[in-house]
């Protein structure tokens, strides 16, 4: 029966396929297709690692001590039984030869198939033994990773490309696309999808512009977030419309809504190509306002997609993700070679890279030091320069990589955050510690243009402090929504209030905008306002001539530049920002 779920669009287009349910733990797990020839291999390779977690089950109940209470024993015998359950092995089978999942994939789909008729059980007795199947999974997983294969090869599919929304017609194979539905994925692992196969994915939770989002948005794949409860509405192998455009999820659709959206689809396609002509066109206004659209990445190899929508540089490079989804962060040499390649990736033209932007919706790996747990606001606790400026010999790390990278071609270095005067001068100082120190050593090193980001209010209201010690401002508007207006941007259920053309908002804006173009300083917007098609006229109307966003953003944006009078603009800007509903007038 045909139902929808209602979220949040953060993700344009429309994507039509099959669910894949994937547990948020889970959401590093391995999900590629394997060639047909390799089934038989791959069902050795669960074998083998269900022998070995029943080997390690017997030898630890062999080896219980004598006074260990017997639950433990009758526990560890649910275990192994669990471990030959024919649903189990049944089902991991399917998935592997008729599907083409990899071992992996194939037992946690299998795995959430019961885990739900677990969920559905009356005896509290038996819904408690999901937690024993899970344990299980879990000790294969573990023992897959350890001898197997990496945790995201990039394998093709076994078609050679990627699916695409064409094979639903291909009814009932392994090449049918997929969507993605999860109740929530981190930013890191989001990222690894970009490898990946799915077409579209959703979430129970986050907001537009949680980092989530905003990875979801780099795929430029279709995407909902704040679904709510689709994670359990959902099921397995479920066919799924997902509406980027409105935010909507369509569950097992009839012929008739699949004709209509295939139709949006083609329109969308269409809509894209058009775009595309526009790609060697300079963004200038009708009045002959030059604007500049850079492009917003998160890893070095994002900007071979900058380059081809035609940025005129990189905005943003947001290095958190180089410390995301890892043990141990990386050193100095790592990310050198990281920012580098950046560098020589965008071919002489400017590279914004920010230091850290850690915390918050955007956490490290426990393994990797420090972490937020037990913080009990973390979006206002110990996050980005915050972070930074905690912990010198890191920061130092990072600004020594980044300005070894600037001896390769033009680099902007932005701070992120920043609030008090103290902390200007406590970076700027580290900074000169930092090149001393690679003084001292002998090591090449290139200039950096110094930024600062302003997303929290105090930031806005104290431009003249933050003009005096930098070259050029970059406004995050995403943050800078959040602490204005007090809403987490990663909280759905606050969504609603979270409102980028709140008066106060765009005051803010404004007024650093101004104050920058008096002074004669760079600015930018970086968050994703910049992005947004609808917001555009009225960046442009408050002086705004720097826009970095999603490199599949720059194209829509360059359109609406191409048709506006920025003179009429300016004039117009203003009584929007006098008026007490401004939304209503863009
Ligand atoms: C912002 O806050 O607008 C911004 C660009 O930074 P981030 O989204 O990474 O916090
Ligand atoms: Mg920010």
């Amino acid at each position: 029966m045909t139902f929808s779920v209602h979220g949040l669009a953060v993700s344009r287009g429309i994507a039509i396929g099959r669910a894949v349910l994937v547990a948020s733990s889970r959401a590093d797990v391995a999900h590629y297709f394997i060639d047909a020839s390799r089934t038989a291999d791959e069902i050795q390779r669960l074998r083998v690692a269900r022998d070995a977690v029943s080997e390690e089950i017997t030898r630890v109940q062999r080896d219980l001590p004598k006074d260990a209470p017997h639950e433990l024993s009758a526990l560890l015998d649910v275990h192994l039984m669990l471990l030959q359950d024919e649903q189990l092995i049944s089902g991991v089978k399917h998935w592997i030869t008729d599907r083409l999942y990899n071992a992996e994939w194939a037992l946690t789909t299998q795995y959430e198939i019961i885990a739900r008729q677990f969920d559905d059980m009356e005896d509290e007795y038996l819904r408690e033994r999901k937690a024993d199947l899970e344990q299980v999974v879990e000790r294969m997983l573990g023992y897959m990773k350890g001898v197997a294969s990496p945790v995201l090869p990039a394998a093709p599919p076994p078609t050679g490309r990627a699916p695409r929304q064409q094979d639903l017609l291909l009814d009932d194979t392994m090449d049918v696309p997929l969507v993605l539905v999860a109740h929530d994925i981190s930013p890191a692992d989001m990222l690894q999808f970009k490898q990946s196969l799915f077409v579209g994915f959703a979430t129970d939770v986050g907001g537009k512009t949680s980092h989530t989002a905003i990875v979801a948005r780099s795929l430029d794949i279709p995407a909902v977030v704040g679904a709510r409860s689709a994670s359990q509405l959902i099921e397995q192998d479920d066919w799924v419309i997902i509406d980027g455009d409105a935010g909507v999820l369509i569950v097992d659709p009839s012929p008739i809504i699949l004709a209509e959206y295939g139709f949006k689809q083609r329109q969308g396609e269409l809509e894209r190509q058009r775009l595309n002509r526009l790609i060697n066109t300079p963004a200038v206004t009708l009045d002959d306002q030059k604007v500049e659209l850079l492009a917003n990445i998160e890893m070095p190899d994002d900007t071979a997609g900058a380059v081809s929508m035609g940025a005129q540089g990189v905005g943003l490079f947001r290095s958190e993700f180089l410390f995301m989804g890892r043990s141990k962060l990386p050193d100095e040499q790592e990310q050198y070679l990281a920012y580098r390649k950046a560098v020589e990736g965008m071919n002489g033209l400017p590279v914004t890279i920010r230091t850290v932007d850690i915390g918050s919706d955007k956490p490290i790996d426990k393994l990797a030091g420090r972490t937020q747990d037990g913080q009990l606001n973390p979006a206002l606790g110990l996050r980005a320069i915050r972070w930074s400026l905690a912990d010198p010999p890191m920061f130092l790390t990072q600004l020594r990589a980044i300005l070894r990278a600037a001896a390769h071609g033009p680099v902007n270095l932005l701070v992120p955050m920043l609030a008090h005067g103290s902390e200007i001068r406590h970076t700027l100082s580290l900074l000169d510690f930092a090149r001393a120190e690679l003084d001292n050593k002998g090591i090449t090193y290139g200039p950096v243009k110094l930024g600062a980001m302003i997303e929290i209010p105090a930031a806005a209201l104290t431009l003249k402090l933050f003009l005096k010690y930098f070259d050029f401002l970059s406004i995050g508007t995403n943050d800078l929504i959040q602490y204005t207006l007090a809403i987490d941007r990663a909280d759905e259920s606050v969504a609603h209030l979270y409102d980028p053309c709140h008066p106060a908002v765009l005051r803010l804006i404004a007024d650093t905008i101004a104050e920058c173009n008096a002074q004669g300083k760079g600015v930018s917007v970086c968050g994703e306002m910049a992005g947004d098609t609808s917001m555009t006229r009225l960046l442009l109307g408050m002086g705004l001539r720097s826009f970095s966003m999603h490199p599949s953003q720059i194209l829509a944006v360059k359109q609406q530049v191409l048709r506006a009078d920025a003179g009429k603009l300016q004039r117009w800007a203003q009584e929007v920002l006098a008026s007490e509903e401004p939304a209503a007038l863009l």
